[in-house]
């Protein structure tokens, strides 16, 4: 797949979100791009000759959206597990099947996840990758992502081995020497099973020599809490650039603890009301001033699109906040997240949790132009625009994505991929599941994407309908 090329682009007339610090909407402003940079944001905008003109007139221009965790070597299992809980997902995954993934199977599971990103305008995202058993899974890995003209960070992961074991191996140094031009960068992934001897430390300190952030699944109903955060807050290894995934079912204590080290999470709300980590915490988050980003977590049961993180988001927050309220007796009369909020987590909340808030995130002169166009004419769902981050919020979805630059190349144009080649990802997935339906054997294979159903208990009704039937002289 080769890089689209590069020349002047210009956005003309569109709604402009610009994500700002003020969160600054403009109205019929045209957003030009020279090089990998936004040039100008205005009306009726000069440009050099040339440059390609995109109609941007009745569509909203926002940036790129950022994904701070996708575990995208699940992603050739794509909807397998939409019935799963975490419990399923952790047999399946971690105990019986994660180690029967070949390199082919996370280059086929990376390249697809990562053409679903750019088509969703997800611009840059951080592939969660903790199924590495081999330096040969991290290459085809890394090969998948470099296939797609997109920002990708891998966060290098094994479920399959202890973090102090993987991390410490010359392997690993090797291979991050050898790719690292490939990717936009790399983290390590591991979570702190709170253990009181800290198994963990080695791979701390591993991140610390290497200067890799560490991106961990912190307060996980059943898998992580409050004595992981403890330990890494004592041993000195809570950072800002830390993003701590989930964080839902932690006490007010680690929230201060997060909170003080600089650190931030990356909420998985469409994941966490499914599986089961905990509540969706923006709503306590937000109490203790912790910076959030947006995640979809993995395809195996949910979207890879962040039009629906938004969504869920704030559905989740507001129906927390009214419960809250609910229970004490109490009406909520104004709501605490508003959709400006959602696409600030989703663009320049992302940016930040990645430290890299100077160049990504918003639309601002001199930024990289990571830019998504969403405008459909086809849809009754395209006007009117009155309230823009409401729009993108709770109107649009990732079919409404017409346009996408990516560090200032236009890979999607008219509603579609430009230079992708969707039908060599088609293949590899189709081998992929091949091989992985082989090996389970159809009854497992079946099994595992049909959990059984808990009975459910119908409750005595006092009021008997087939009474009152009965008694009515209607009919016959
Ligand atoms: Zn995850």
């Amino acid at each position: 797949m080769s890089q689209p090329e590069r020349r002047p682009v210009v956005l003309r007339g569109g709604t402009v979100l610009t994500v700002d610090a003020g969160h600054t909407v403009l109205e019929g402003h045209d957003v030009l791009v020279v090089d990998d940079r936004i040039a100008g944001v205005g009306v009726d905008l000069e440009v050099p000759a040339g440059t390609e003109e995109i109609d941007a007139r009745g569509g909203i221009v926002m940036p790129g959206m950022i994904d701070t965790h996708r575990h995208m070597w699940q992603t050739a299992m794509r909807g397998y597990g939409a019935d799963w809980t975490l419990t399923q997902y952790f047999v399946w995954y971690y105990l019986e099947h994660g180690r029967k993934f070949r390199p082919q199977d996370v280059y086929a599971g990376n390249l697809v996840a990562a053409i679903e990103a750019v088509d969703a305008g997800v611009t840059t995202c951080v592939d969660w990758s903790h199924g590495l058993q081999t330096t040969q899974h991290a290459d085809a890995a890394v090969d998948g992502l470099a296939a797609v003209p997109g920002r990708f960070l891998l966060a290098y992961g094994n479920i399959q081995d202890a973090p102090a074991n993987w991390t410490g191996t010359s392997e690993l140094r090797d291979f991050l020497d050898r790719r690292r031009g490939d990717v936009e960068g790399f983290q390590l992934a591991f979570d702190v099973t709170g253990d009181p001897s800290f198994p963990e430390k080695p791979a701390f300190e591993v991140a610390r020599d290497l200067a890799l952030p560490v991106t961990t699944h912190a307060g996980v109903w059943g898998a992580t809490n409050d004595d992981g955060i403890r330990l890494m807050y004592e041993h000195g290894f809570m950072a800002p650039e830390t993003i701590y995934v989930h964080a839902a079912t932690l006490s007010a204590d680690s929230y201060h603890r997060i909170a003080a080290t600089g650190g931030s999470v990356s909420v998985s709300t469409e994941s966490e009301q499914s599986a089961g980590q905990g509540y969706p915490p923006t709503w306590a988050l937000r109490s203790h001033d912790i910076p959030v980003s947006l995640s979809m977590d993995t395809s195996v049961w949910w979207s890879g699109d962040l039009f629906t993180a938004m969504r869920t988001t704030l559905g989740a927050d507001r129906s927390r906040e009214h419960l809250e309220a609910h229970a004490r007796g109490e009406t909520v009369t104004h709501a605490a997240l508003r959709a400006e909020h959602v696409v600030d987590m989703a663009t320049r909340g992302g940016a930040r949790a990645l430290g890299r808030e100077a160049d990504l995130g918003s639309v601002e002169v001199g930024k990289k132009a990571d830019l998504v166009l969403v405008r459909n004419e086809h849809s009754p769902v395209s006007f009117p625009i009155l309230h823009p981050h409401g729009h993108v919020a709770f109107q649009a979805q990732r079919g409404d994505v017409e346009a996408v630059l990516v560090d200032g190349r236009v890979v999607k144009r008219d509603h579609r991929l430009v230079g992708v080649d969707l039908a060599a990802a088609r293949r590899a997935v189709e081998e992929t599941v091949d091989h992985l339906r082989g090996e389970l054997g159809e009854d497992e294979w079946r099994q595992g994407m049909n959990p059984d159903i808990p009975e459910t208990k119908i409750l005595d009704n006092p009021y008997q309908y087939t009474d009152y039937r009965s008694a009515t002289t209607h009919g016959a």
